[in-house]
């Protein structure tokens, strides 16, 4: 599959190339791949993982095969009549995070890379790490001072070096990103390289698998917005395919103490404007300058979607009654519940919840 990185800001075009991960004007890229074209005959079915869909993905056998663990392929499980939750923390690093490392890590080994620098809150640093083990790339995480010590110790025994930053999220973003220069290093950025989002476009893929179709409604999580650009490009894919015959209304959820995309939502703004996170139990949605809010908002929008804000004692509520049903995850995710307690359904409207991060990590 031919691609090109083309910048969301100003459409200037690049090559794919290790070394860039930015437009000159700033801008994030977006990949440029033409039509992708797939049919349910193109789904490998003796590949019970997120690669039964590599046909659709521009990323090389050749490369994958070799550091996979088997991540996606996670279980639809009714909660509810029309209500399912996709089980998406049964992952080899306990979050979805694994679909985008494994894509974006096997695209790395591909072109080359020896090193890689990332920036997390701590899902996305633990599975970049795990997959750069396994294709024997070296890694340094980049974490805030308030990264939960699980997560902490996760990284590490995968063997990254940890650098720990202090200030804001946004403070250890610019230090990697400052490393990133100075080092000469790859930037395996969950945010923004565009190679993640071939992994996370699998959730959407499975969904349409597992159900033959779409369900009306997917509740997202939104911090930098990595599951919700990847299921919304797979959406995309799977409409213009035929395989499905709309998309689905996408409904984001973000922390009402760091919500500036729900904000900028609101107010019918194009970009959203940076906030102040003042402090929530939902550390893994906590962006609070999300460098892809223009897209998300686009993309919410086309599906006739809308934002929701949750507060940190639904937050908390949700998890103990997740718990009660047997789900025990991290707070993150007991957000994407409490969106969809407060989300006002139609009669018979099916509706997908996604569990993203697992209990034990906090
Ligand atoms: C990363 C993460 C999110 C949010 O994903 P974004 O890409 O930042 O929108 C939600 N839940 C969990 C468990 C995560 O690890
Ligand atoms: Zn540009």
């Amino acid at each position: 599959m031919n691609v090109h990185y083309q910048c969301h800001t100003c459409g200037t075009t690049y090559k794919v190339n290790p070394y860039i991960w930015k437009c000159t004007c700033g801008g994030v890229f977006d990949l440029i791949k033409g039509n992708v074209s797939f049919s349910a005959s193109m789904v490998d079915k003796n590949t019970p993982s997120m690669w039964r869909y590599n046909a659709a993905m521009p990323i090389d056998r050749t490369f994958w095969k070799n550091i996979t663990m088997g991540e996606g392929n996670t279980p639809l499980i009714p909660l509810e009549e029309n209500v399912q939750v996709k089980v998406d923390y049964m992952m080899p690093t306990l979050s979805f995070k694994d679909r985008g490392a494994a894509a974006l890590i096997s695209k790395a080994k591909e072109m080359g890379v020896e090193h890689v620098i990332a920036d997390s809150s701590g899902n996305a640093g633990t599975a970049i790490a795990a997959y750069a083990k396994r294709a024997n790339i070296s890694c340094d995480i980049f974490l805030g001072e308030g990264t939960s010590d699980k997560k902490m110790a996760q990284v590490k025994a995968h063997g990254a070096d940890i650098r720990v930053v202090k200030g804001s999220r946004e403070d250890v973003a610019e230090a990697a990103k400052r490393a990133v220069e100075e080092e000469g290093k790859f930037y395996a950025s969950h945010v923004y390289n565009p190679f993640f989002y071939e992994g996370t476009k699998t959730y959407a893929y499975e969904i349409w698998e597992q159900l033959d179709e779409m369900p009306d409604t997917l509740i997202i999580p939104v911090g930098n917005g990595t599951l919700l650009l990847g299921v919304y490009y797979g959406c995309k894919e799977l409409l213009e395919n035929g395989l499905i015959d709309k998309l689905p209304k996408i409904i984001a959820i973000q922390a009402e103490n760091c919500a500036p995309i729900a904000k900028a939502f609101t107010s019918g703004e194009q970009a959203a404007l940076p906030v102040e996170n003042t402090g929530t139990l939902a550390e893994g949605i906590a962006i609070a300058r999300p460098a892809r809010a223009a897209t998300i908002l686009e993309a919410v929008r086309q599906t006739d979607g809308q934002f929701l804000t949750v507060d940190e004692e639904e937050i908390a509520h949700s998890r103990s009654v997740l718990a009660g049903k047997g789900f025990y995850v991290e707070p993150t995710t007991a957000a994407n519940y409490a969106g969809f307690l407060k989300y006002n359904r139609s009669m018979n409207e099916k509706v997908i919840i996604p569990l993203c991060g697992a209990g034990i990590k906090v």
